[in-house]
């Protein structure tokens, strides 16, 4: 399966450039390695997948609240959290001809796999970015760049608790930036040096937490195949061995989705104990315990954590949406994004230039604009040539006005994965689409 898919990556790839969903950051200087910006699509299916995660996990529940954290914060909380000293890397290098760097726990032999040479005794490298607040460096603190969003639910934990009627069980949940120094970052926007992460903090009573723990991975791995509609059989679930925990988790079990190459983690759903606010509570002198207010138990509260990244699950689904058939002789390539994930729902397009046609294709752009994202595409060209550019973006639906539709008021609608038509009148267009969407 995997072989057969060998050149995906690079077709992916250079889908997202031609058609602007992903561009390398400062290009015109030579770019920057494991750094990338989105151009429009790539904005439209990021917000989609943000918002479909902020739907199911807050908005469609009662027992998770939503916070934004700074990127930079008082460098106590990396030394209580266990980063400044354990969040690190085991790094090689080769002592061959190539001279270049890997993760160790990435290898399988002693020899580089790039060309054979010795490698190095592994060094732990840190992988949190250091900068400094002031102007002159040296004379105020060192500040980090957040590896990760999660320290911030657990230093707000108490202004959560004071300011939001929550009770345990009860969830905090941020959409933002981190930041790694990861060693060998690759595999286009899988492995990033600046990403983006979705996570929430689940508190739980000690002792509830196994149960919770095995419910956040249900609903996790749910969410992948029934929101995103991802392939049933390239998810899995995967438990950690105990060797290759994090070190604050008891137990973590990730989604994992097969890459072109290989399985890779999606996201992890781990179970970080009292780990966090017990640093935390230590280090501050800060009485971080709760309260039940029904047994009057005072206790610091478990945590499961589902963690998971917009960039990879936005490769993901462009990997898992894409697909070639052949059109008359030609192939075409199409993503098949699920209706809900597609940057683009609906284009209008009129079937020529003329101005009789774009008067009634402007009509039916405004009709539909509040209900669906929506492009309009009259730049010419043959409407096949057009229909065959929104398939390269994954538009479900095209609707095309043409010289018919100035005498009968109907249109025609086009539908990407089947290329079946169907002509509706404009009256009842917006039902026929809103049922499509259901
Ligand atoms: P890995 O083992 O791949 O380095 P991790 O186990 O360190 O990842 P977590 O700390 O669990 O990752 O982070 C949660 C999620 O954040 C990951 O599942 C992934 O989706 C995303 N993520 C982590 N690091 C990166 C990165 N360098 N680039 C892009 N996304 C990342």
């Amino acid at each position: 399966m995997i072989g057969e898919r060998a050149d995906l990556m690079e077709k992916v790839t250079a889908l997202c450039k031609r058609r602007g969903f992903v561009f390398q950051s400062s290009e015109i200087y030579g770019g920057i390695n494991a750094i990338y910006d989105y151009g429009h699509y790539g904005v439209a299916l990021r917000r989609n997948i943000r918002s479909l995660w902020w739907r199911h996990m807050i908005e469609l529940r009662e027992d998770v609240v939503g916070l934004e954290s700074s990127v930079i914060m008082n460098p106590e909380v990396w030394a209580a959290s266990g980063h400044l000293s354990g969040f690190t890397d085991p790094m090689v290098d080769c002592l061959g001809e190539c001279k270049q760097r890997w993760r160790a726990d990435h290898l399988s032999g002693d020899r580089c796999p790039n060309c054979g040479g010795p490698l190095s005794e592994p060094r732990q490298f840190n992988l949190m970015f250091k900068t400094h607040i002031g102007p002159v460096e040296g004379s105020g603190a060192d500040v980090y760049l957040r590896p990760e969003t999660a320290q911030g639910m657990f230093v707000d934990f108490k202004n959560v608790l004071n300011s939001m009627r929550v009770r345990v069980p009860f969830g905090i949940a941020q959409q933002g930036r981190s930041f790694r120094n990861e060693i060998s970052p690759g595999n286009f926007i899988f492995r990033l040096r600046e990403f983006e992460q979705m996570e929430m903090e689940f508190f739980v009573k000690p002792g509830e937490d196994e149960r919770w723990h095995r419910y956040w991975i249900e609903a996790r791995h749910r969410w992948y195949l029934e929101v995103l509609g991802l392939r049933p059989d390239r998810l899995r679930l995967r438990p950690h061995d105990k060797d290759e925990l994090s070190h604050y988790s008891k137990a973590t079990t990730d989604v994992e989705y097969l890459f072109p190459f290989g399985w890779g983690e999606l996201e992890g759903i781990a179970n970080r104990t009292d780990y966090d606010l017990r640093q935390h509570q230590e280090r501050s002198g800060e009485d971080l315990t709760y309260l039940d207010p029904e047994t009057n138990e005072r206790y610091l509260p478990y945590v499961i954590e589902p963690a998971a990244g917009v960039d990879r699950i936005m490769i993901t689904c462009l990997l898992d949406a894409y697909d070639e058939d052949e059109v008359r002789g030609e192939t075409r390539v199409v993503l098949r994004f699920h209706r809900d994930l597609a940057p683009v729902q609906v284009a209008v397009m009129p079937l020529s230039k003329k101005e009789e046609l774009i008067a009634p294709a402007r009509e039916v752009q405004a009709l539909l604009r509040p209900h669906f994202r929506v492009e309009y595409d009259q730049t010419g060209g043959h409407i096949g040539r057009r229909y065959r550019r929104q398939d390269e973006i994954g538009t479900p639906y095209c609707v095309t006005v043409d010289f018919d539709t100035v005498s009968d008021g109907a249109v025609t609608i086009r539908e990407r994965d089947t290329m079946t038509q169907e002509r509706v009148p404009i009256a009842t267009l917006l039902t026929s689409l809103r049922e499509r969407f259901i």
